[in-house]
């Protein structure tokens, strides 16, 4: 045992890694090191592997639901876990606080090191952790946007640089496995996790997907490489398709619509490589999703091929007993659960529970023997992947660049390409930099709402105590105009000790006062921080509060600046047209305040794009993607409604300091035939007075469709283009017959031969696929 403990201390020591010496391992001898070990191990060492228990669990603390502070593991409790029972995976951070990186390096070494002693064939555990805009859980790391913002941006580059970041910094922290990318369509703001997608259309989410996890695993998913690390497809599937929009209660979704809509992110991620993937915590056409053996095997595994490792969401075994009641007990629910395909629980408390009752469902037949071996064969192969077993910590100390100022103006990047400008009456924006501004709303001044949940603590209530030394949106504008020329008046605050939606008046009358001492008023409104259940939702209004302070500053006259930072489009309706200009950050992390800043006064010029339709009342929450009779046009006769599609801003919308104008549409082919691939080209003008970039959309329509009623249009292709002042370039896109495919009634996804019109802007032409 000695022995063993002091080889591991030298490899971990030694992980000092020259990537260049990094041994690759082909699938082939993945495949074969994964079935010599499987061979070689008990039931119990298999059932361990597929156990996940989070770190409060073994830390030392009165309970396993928290620890002391400052964090220290428990020795015996690791000993426990590793050792009686074989447990294979941790994640998470301890009491809900991010860690430095050499506390992480600690932490995990000695979770290794304890495991090495303990088992004889030496098989690394895996660490994983939500590092989901940013290694979430690392005091330093960089802060992107939230994905929602990224999504905005429309540049699939930027996306990438981003998770190469991230992966840097999460392996920095010696972290190998990260539950991220949202794979999710954003396309209810009603639900809480809306701003961890990339919004709401398939075709937007599956590029920036496939983007997010070339940067988290690299382009070859070569994981071994210690700057990559595993990337985990979430929630799988359908996750927010609920119908009360609240978080993990029911969505009833038919196949078609489940494969139209919320396979192709997935499809692409898998065809893309990713390593893992986690399972939606609800229910679909009122069978939990984690016991639907149809989606978790005939689908996921079977037909779209995943080879890899299928993780439960949180606690999601135990909620088949304890909350979805599709089982009588704890047993019968595992059973239920890795019979349908599940290869790894996320416990995450009482593993011996799961443990013990599956070693007995497999000893009773239950559970075959043959399923556990698929299932840890699975997890054997990504710990192969990773290399772990060569280095099963990597050191803080060969990352020279984490927190370093190149990461940092990354994550500004994004946020500047991901603001968006959705009104500028009168060109209002951008100001000059010698005027007096009045900052003021709930958002003005805090490093919280500008990064959302997911941010040092889960939801994000810790970050003020590590963002401290970012600029909120206050600090930015006073670095812009100096501090002589910046009035502050909060006017409404959230509690920061009540729900995320609690807010007080903090002044809406001084606000107001003030509004005569100044040029400019910057009304900056929104949510606090908020994720999962705690963040549901009653009233997608922007709250009352917040109302009457935007109401009452727009009556003093002075132009109002409405700067929004929020997770999901709350409702403005009430006031928007008082606003006399509206900028939307989202959630644009540590730097958004300094990149918003940037574009208010024209140092940047905004070129982001609504990745979400923006509603103007609660009860009209009609995505883009629609049928013909929600966007009617008047009918003739005594019944003449019609029906009104009337977002507040659509899909893709976005504004510019300069002019752009696309002209010239072209198709090369006016009629093509299955498998065909033709060219749709615009010219793309900047007729205005500074350089700008510009996304170019290609939509394509299918005009008629047997069956089901097609889409009004659908995105199939879009660029983001820099253009000088009055330069103008020629856009092509080369588009299959393919992409213009959609899920007929019998579940097969394929283009109907007919007419079809494809539209970039207001220009559209038509194209004849043949029979
Ligand atoms: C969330 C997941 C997350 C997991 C682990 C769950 O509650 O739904 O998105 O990856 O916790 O932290």
């Amino acid at each position: 045992m000695k022995i063993k403990k002091i080889i591991l201390a030298a490899v971990v020591l030694l992980a000092g890694f020259n990537t260049s010496a990094q041994e690759t391992k082909t699938s082939a001898e993945i495949e074969e090191k994964a079935s010599d070990l499987l061979s070689k191990m008990t039931l119990e060492e298999k059932v361990g592997q597929m156990t996940q228990v989070t770190l409060d669990v073994i830390g030392e603390g009165e309970n396993i639901y928290s620890s002391f502070e400052p964090f220290n593991l428990d020795k015996e409790l690791v000993r426990k876990a590793v050792s009686e029972y074989k447990v294979g995976s941790f994640l998470n951070t301890a009491n809900n606080r991010a860690l430095p990186r050499q506390k992480w390096h600690e932490i995990i070494s000695e979770i290794q090191e304890i495991n090495s002693e303990e088992n004889e064939l030496n098989i690394p555990i895996i660490y994983g952790v939500d590092e989901i805009h940013g290694a979430t859980y690392t005091v330093g790391a960089t802060m992107f946007p939230q994905q929602i913002g990224q999504a905005a941006s429309r540049n699939p580059e930027l996306v990438k640089k981003g998770a190469e970041i991230t992966a840097y910094e999460t392996r920095a922290s010696g972290i190998p496995w990260n539950f991220s990318p949202v794979l999710d369509l954003g396309m209810d703001p009603r639900f809480s996790r809306m701003w961890e997608s990339f919004g709401e259309d398939p075709y937007l989410t599956s590029v920036l997907g496939v983007a997010m996890i070339d940067g988290y695993e690299g382009e070859d998913n070569n994981i071994g490489d210690p700057h990559h690390l595993a990337s985990t497809m979430k929630h799988f599937l359908g996750y927010h398709a609920v119908t009360s929009g609240k978080d993990r209660t029911p969505a009833y979704i038919p196949d078609d619509v489940l494969r139209e809509y919320h396979l192709p992110a997935f499809k692409a991620a898998i065809d893309a490589g990713s390593h893992t993937i986690m399972i939606n915590s609800g229910l679909i056409n009122g069978k939990p999703v984690h016991a639907n053996y149809d989606l978790l095997t005939k689908l996921l595994k079977e037909e779209l091929n995943f080879e890899g490792l299928v993780v439960t969401d949180w606690a999601d075994i135990e909620n088949l007993h304890r909350r979805d009641r599709v089982a009588e007990n704890d047993k019968e629910a595992i059973k239920m659960a890795v019979n349908a395909g599940i290869d790894m629980s996320m416990v995450p408390y009482e593993y011996e529970r799961f443990v013990d009752n599956l070693l007995e469902l497999v000893k009773e037949g239950e559970v075959k023997e043959s399923r556990i071996d698929d299932a840890v064969k699975r997890i054997l192969k990504v710990k192969l992947a990773l290399n772990l077993f060569e280095v099963p910590v990597t050191h803080y100390k060969d990352y020279p660049k984490f927190g370093s100022e190149e990461f940092e103006q990354e994550a500004f990047n994004m946020a500047a390409e991901s603001i968006t400008l959705l009104k500028n009456e009168s060109d209002v924006l951008p100001l000059e930099k010698d005027v007096k501004v009045l900052v003021t709303g709930p958002n003005a001044n805090s490093m919280r709402t500008l990064n959302g949940a997911w941010t040092y603590s889960w939801q994000g209530e810790k970050t003020p105590e590590f963002a401290a030394d970012y600029n909120t949106i206050l600090e930015a504008v006073e670095n812009k105009l100096g501090k002589e020329n910046v009035i502050f008046e909060a006017g409404v605050n959230y509690k920061n000790d009540g729900k995320y939606f609690e807010e007080e008046d903090a002044g809406i009358a001084d606000a107001v006062k003030q509004a005569e001492n100044v040029d400019y008023i910057f009304l900056v409104l929104g949510e606090n921080s908020y994720t999962e259940k705690p963040g549901d939702l009653n009233d997608l209004y922007i709250s009352d509060l917040q109302t009457k302070l935007a109401k009452e500053l727009a009556a003093t006259g002075k132009p109002v600046i409405l700067i929004l930072n929020e997770g999901r489009p709350r409702i403005i309706s009430k006031f928007e047209q008082e606003m006399q200009a509206v900028v939307q950050t989202y959630l644009p992390g540590n730097f958004g305040g300094d990149a918003l800043a940037d574009i208010l006064f024209g140092d940047i010029n905004p070129s982001g794009k609504l990745p979400y339709t923006y509603p103007r009342y609660p009860n009209a929450l009609i995505p883009y993607i629609h049928k013909p009779s929600e966007e009617q046009t008047k009918a003739e006769g005594v019944y003449n409604y019609e029906a009104d599609f009337n977002p507040q801003y659509p899909f893709g919308f976005g504004l510019s300091y300069t002019d752009f104008e696309v002209s010239d549409l072209q198709i090369d082919k006016t009629d093509i035939t299955q498998n065909d691939t033709f060219t749709v080209s615009v010219k793309l003008s900047n007729t205005g007075n500074r350089s700008g970039k510009e996304v170019v959309e290609v939509y394509s329509s299918d005009l008629y469709a047997s069956e089901i009623t097609p889409d009004v249009k659908r995105l199939r292709k879009f660029r983001k283009v820099e253009l000088a002042a009055g330069e103008t370039k020629t856009i092509e896109f080369s588009i299959n017959t393919s992409d213009l495919a959609s899920v007929n009634p019998k579940g097969e996804t394929m283009a109907e031969p007919g007419e079809f019109e494809i539209s970039v802007n207001d220009l559209k032409k038509s194209i004849h696929l043949k029979e």
